[in-house]
């Protein structure tokens, strides 16, 4: 059986059969992508505004990535570390230099990443901190999301992420996301906390952007008790927001300066966009008096800091800063809450817009149990744009950010049209 000539209706079922349904798709199956464009199996062209959760940020199979990618995979695509490979160092200069650490660990997954920082925030709370054996406490957000591992699941507060999942991992506390007075009473008289972890942005949340000088005010406290602060850029990063990390000052240029960042963090974790979305790429960055707390042994991954990683990863970078898509997300980002905004002046159906750069989110004026925001997408797809809610009644917007303002203006008119139809 080839898949090659089945309808979208034989591939959604075959799907169902055989694979587990550890998820729920928008019914549309894609065959093809180029830039901000995705084409079904039968041809019908869309605009993608999802980008892979911003997985794909440089736009689909980006014609310079690709290149890498094939070069590479035609010379060597895996040593393990066992050996040195003559790609990986270039990787760890070029992403360490680029994001203004003195060292990058290189994973795979995001949740891997997640899953490096807190292993490095206890080590650094037992080593460098002399916190007794087995006592780390570690600061999340409530409505976080961070992936899918155990331990991850074990601090989320999405309850069907972690139904029957138990036992869950020990040693994190949950506070408020953006309320500082929460951070400070988690952190005082607690002598046993080693960082705090947190989305610039929550974007799975649906796209939760905190008061001005949340994380500013967050990264001081967290000085002020020697804990470590942990940016978990794996969505917001790598240009979305406007700026090439959400954490950076305000300006959009493609570097992370140490001119103005608006926060610092000291453990940095990427994933996504660092690849394009060509290759599961992903990374934490964090200066030696922290990230020499990992010696030979005591951490690893098969496929991490694999050539092939290295050079997807090296490329998907230079694109990001040679076509300046931190400075194209700022822009467009401004057009769309500004289009959007005036529109929902004239639409109860919407009760708001909020976001940054172009990682954006509507909220729906319905319940959260509701189907609107579903039937919303299903008929945006009809209308060829591609956007999935996020908690029920919260639609994301995030398109590659290679988007064109004539494009951008295509798709603003589809989403007005398709709420208007409501
Ligand atoms: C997607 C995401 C992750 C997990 O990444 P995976 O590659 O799916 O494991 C972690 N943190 C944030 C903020 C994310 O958006």
């Amino acid at each position: 059986m080839t898949t090659d000539t089945l309808t979208s209706e034989s591939l959604i079922q075959i799907e169902d059969q055989y694979g587990a349904h550890n998820y729920h798709p928008l019914p549309v199956v894609l065959s093809k992508g180029e830039g901000v464009y995705v084409w079904d199996v039968e041809g019908k062209k869309y605009f993608d505004f999802l980008s892979a959760y911003s997985a794909v940020n440089q736009g689909h199979c980006h014609p310079r990535i690709i290149g890498a990618l094939e070069k590479q995979a035609r010379r060597l695509t895996l040593t393990s570390r066992a050996f040195y490979n003559d790609k990986l160092g270039e990787f760890e200069k070029f992403a360490s230099e680029l994001f203004g650490f003195d060292k990058l660990l290189p994973m795979n997954t995001g949740a891997e990443a997640v899953e490096t920082a807190l292993k490095i925030a206890r080590r650094w709370g037992y080593e460098k901190k002399g916190i007794a054996e087995n006592e780390a406490q570690i600061i999340v957000c409530k409505n976080n999301f961070h992936g899918r591992t155990t331990t991850i699941i074990s601090f989320s507060n999405d309850p069907v992420a972690r139904k029957n999942f138990g036992p869950y991992t020990n040693g994190f506390i949950k506070i408020e996301y953006d309320n500082i007075a929460d951070l400070e009473d988690a952190i005082a008289n607690n002598k046993n906390v080693v960082a705090f972890m947190a989305e610039p942005i929550q974007g799975e949340a649906g796209v939760y952007v905190p008061q001005e000088g949340y994380l500013a005010k967050a990264k001081q406290i967290c000085e002020e008790n020697n804990v470590l602060f942990i940016a978990d850029e794996v969505q917001t990063g790598i240009a979305r927001t406007g700026k090439l990390l959400a954490t950076c000052g305000n300006c959009s240029c493609n570097v992370s300066c140490e001119k103005k960042p608006e926060v610092k963090p000291d453990i940095l974790i990427l994933g996504k966009a660092i690849s394009g979305g060509v290759y599961p790429v992903s990374g934490v960055l964090a200066n030696n008096d922290i990230m020499n707390v990992i010696t030979p042994g005591s951490h690893g991954s098969t496929f991490g800091g694999n050539p092939l990683a290295a050079v997807v990863a090296i490329e998907a970078l230079k694109v990001i800063q040679d076509e300046k898509l931190a400075e194209n997300a700022a822009r467009l980002g401004e057009i769309f809450r500004s289009e959007l905004n005036a529109f929902i002046e004239t639409c109860d159906l919407v009760k708001l817009v909020r976001g940054k750069g172009l990682l954006n989110a509507i909220v729906i004026n319905d319940s959260e149990e509701s189907d609107t925001a579903w039937n919303i997408c299903l008929k945006l797809r009809d209308n060829g744009l591609l956007a999935k809610p996020t908690h029920g009644n919260i639609i994301r917007f995030a398109p590659p950010l290679v988007m064109t303002e004539d494009e951008l203006m295509e798709c603003i008119a589809i989403i007005k049209n398709t709420l208007s139809s409501f």
